[in-house]
């Protein structure tokens, strides 16, 4: 019996090949073995390669070398799968003669989610199991398997529920070698792979990854040939852009959750919750928390309201049971975990209450003064808000300490951003319970301080106003959403704009107007949409005009407010290219996110790549605005800076620290939080 034994997953790192190929050998050679078992331990397999590793050149021994002593094994060798089989542990899991997995086995072939293919036989091996239409289904979504569904497709043999271990050895001996390697491919039907082709290639919008996984699936007919080509296409896809901005996110989706200082606080216990408003954004919520498994009371202002609440509950699972992602059972199961009322005093139960009420201050005072007197000593206060001033709302309570910022994103229970924003007063074992209820939620937390519009909507006025200002000095509204598309977010900010509607962000231009610095260019295109009833979508016109079945086009009459701007400011209209455009704004989102790093709001630049990614539809093969401005290099981007600093005035000077990193060829990416104290005296605003 092989035990493979790498806390915490055993992952493919060198010394796990190197022990396995040695296993694998000196028991094939031994005489008094008659079979080979290859187990990791219970609850375990192997999770997947050592992402790490994966920046280094390949070392030796090479996961294929591992995987072909398998195959090549004179005797049987028995896959004991506990657990999760991902990746090149799905690989090694494929070359065994026998498959068993336990009750909370997980396989699949998870490469394309990096960037990658299979680069161990996968490409070649699982075509031979289930066939090619399948295959690249599998692949190229990159989709994990449970135990009874990788039973039903075969890659399981069998699902164990008693002693797995017992049994896999018991068997062992009197398995025949069954190499998938020697097997033929079944022959499929060219059409059905033709369409699974096409449909993963549609999904995956020019991934590079998905077209060799394609290419490398469909040469899978002669098996040494098929193997050579995975290899090299493995190789090639390491070094791409793409796999790379992916491992950048999946350490930064590690690391976000990592607040200095809060490693060892143990969160408070979380039972009940409540939350305040069952609007659009407290229904989302209420459903998030539903689905974590605890039991929501739903707070409004009368009983009407707290009806329409539980109704906006109810066809949110609906729509979640008619999409076949919940069955009839746990859509009504779930929807009985929310109890709406508008009586305050079943808030003292609660051992977190968020509050989802409107964007005003004055009404946020009041619902934090009169939650002070009813929860109870310990519970969490949160707040939703979109831009208002954390310490001003904990200021209104006798327990500042229990309050923090619970940001989540539209609709909050399918977004996966939540920010957690960090009042100057807040508790350690507040912000860690956020943290704890992230998880729990299956959220991607990121921690931000206290500021307008925290990370996120602080970078994205940044990013909206110089969109705004490439339109009135020539560009369409068009060409800006058709290049940041082409970029690959899946809508353009006009369009983002006019779907969440023109009218809160006109709200908030309003509101600070009076502290406005005269010295920064006012763009007022969006007021007038606003002020001529084109709030977006929803009254059928915004920044783009909207027929009955939901079909956006350019408007004359936009064209014609755009063009009487341009002329009151006597701007002569200059065109922009695709590129030209991607990049400025691109530089502004990086330069307001220096800001940020600079004045400890986000606690790392990778944060703020998380927020956009999650939250504002950043494409994630570009690794999120820092990531990506290091790609283009911090000197252009400072160039770029500057040119929107010469277009926009005020607010769009370029960031001291990223001067700083760009005159000492750094980028963002080895910045360390640590360095901020040091530099924070010169740059703070
Ligand atoms: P909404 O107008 O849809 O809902 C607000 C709800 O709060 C209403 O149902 C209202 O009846 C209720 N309410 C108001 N005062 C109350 C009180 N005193 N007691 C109980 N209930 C009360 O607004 P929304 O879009 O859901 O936004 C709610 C909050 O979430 C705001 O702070 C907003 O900035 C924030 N937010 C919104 C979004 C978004 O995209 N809409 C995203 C993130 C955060």
């Amino acid at each position: 019996m092989i035990a493979i034994d790498f806390a915490p997953v055993n992952a493919l790192s060198k010394a796990v090949r190197q022990g396995l190929l040695d296993a694998v050998r000196a028991l094939e050679a031994d005489p008094d073995v008659a079979a080979l078992v290859i187990s990791g331990g219970p609850g375990r397999f192997i999770a997947g390669a050592d992402i790490r590793e994966m920046s280094q050149p390949p070392d030796a021994p090479f996961l294929p070398d591992v995987v072909a002593a398998i195959d090549a094994c004179a005797k049987p060798v028995v896959a004991a799968i506990a657990g999760a089989a991902l990746g090149g542990g799905c690989e090694i899991a494929l070359a065994c003669d026998l498959r068993l997995g336990g009750p909370k086995a997980l396989m699949g072939l998870t490469e394309t989610r990096l960037g990658l293919i299979p680069g161990a036989g996968g490409t070649q091996r699982l075509p031979r199991l289930v066939g090619v239409a399948q295959a690249i289904a599998l692949i190229c979504e990159g989709r994990v398997l449970k135990a009874g569904d990788a039973l039903a497709l075969g890659l399981l043999d069998e699902v164990v529920e008693g002693d797995l271990l017992a049994e896999a050895i018991a068997r062992a001996p009197g398995v025949p070698k069954r190499r998938l390697s020697a097997l033929p491919v079944p022959a499929g039907d060219a059409a059905a792979d033709e369409a699974a082709a096409a449909r993963a290639r549609k999904a995956a919008k020019g991934v590079p990854a998905i077209d060799e996984a394609i290419r490398v699936i469909r040469a899978a007919g002669e098996f040494a040939t098929g193997l050579a080509l995975e290899r090299a296409a493995f190789l090639a896809l390491r070094e791409s852009a793409e796999a790379k901005a992916l491992r950048h996110l999946f350490f930064a989706e590690r690391e976000a959750g990592k607040v200095p200082g809060l490693e060892s606080v143990a969160p408070r216990p979380l039972e009940a919750v409540a939350v305040i408003g069952a609007g659009t954004m407290g229904a989302g919520i209420a459903v998030a928390l539903a689905d974590a498994g605890l039991s929501v009371t739903l707070v409004e202002r009368d009983g009407e309201a707290a009806a329409a609440g539980l109704q906006r509950v109810a066809d949110l699972y609906a729509r979640q049971v008619k999409s076949g992602r919940l069955t009839d059972a746990q859509g009504v199961e779930r929807r009985a975990r929310v109890t709406p009322t508008a009586d305050w005093s079943r808030l003292a139960a609660a051992d977190l209450v968020v509050e989802a009420a409107f964007e005003d201050l004055a009404v946020k005072a009041d619902i934090f003064r009169r939650l002070d007197a009813v929860a109870k000593p310990g519970a969490v206060l949160a707040t939703n808000t979109s831009y208002l001033d954390l310490d001003a709302i904990a200021a209104v309570t006798s327990r500042p300490q229990d309050v923090v910022g619970l940001h989540f994103f539209a609709p909050a229970n399918v977004m996966k951003l939540l920010e957690v924003v960090r009042p100057a007063l807040a508790a350690p074992d507040v912000i860690a319970t956020a943290l704890a209820l992230a998880k729990r939620m299956g959220k991607q937390p990121v921690v931000a301080g206290n500021c307008d519009g925290f990370i996120g909507n602080r970078i994205y006025a940044l990013y909206r106003r110089h969109a705004e200002v490439l339109v009135e000095d020539g560009a369409s509204p068009q060409a800006v959403d058709a290049a940041l598309e082409a970029y690959g977010f899946a809508m353009g900010i006009f369009a983002v704009s006019d779907m969440s509607g023109l009218d809160i962000a006109y709200a908030m231009r309003k509101r600070r107007a009076a502290t406005r610095d005269p010295a920064e260019r006012y763009v007022s295109i969006a007021d007038r949409l606003v002020e001529q009833g084109r709030l977006g979508r929803k009254t059928g016109a915004g920044w783009y005009a909207y027929d009955a079945a939901g079909g956006k086009s350019a408007d004359p009459v936009v064209e014609a407010l755009i063009a009487e701007g341009r002329a009151e400011k006597a701007i002569v209209p200059r065109s922009f290219t695709p590129e030209q455009i991607q990049r400025r704004l691109l530089a502004v989102m990086a330069n307001e996110g220096a800001k940020a790093l600079a004045e400890g709001i986000a606690l790392r630049a990778s944060d703020i790549d998380l927020a956009f990614v999650h939250g504002y539809g950043f494409p994630r093969t570009r690794g999120g605005p820092m990531w990506a401005a290091d790609q283009m290099g911090l000197r252009a981007v400072v160039t770029e800076v500057e040119a929107a600093h010469a277009a926009g005035g005020a607010g769009s000077e370029p960031a001291p620290l990223l001067l700083a990193l760009a005159r000492d060829g750094r980028g963002f990416a080895d910045w360390q939080p640590t360095e901020q104290a040091e530099q924070q005296g010169g740059q703070q605003p």
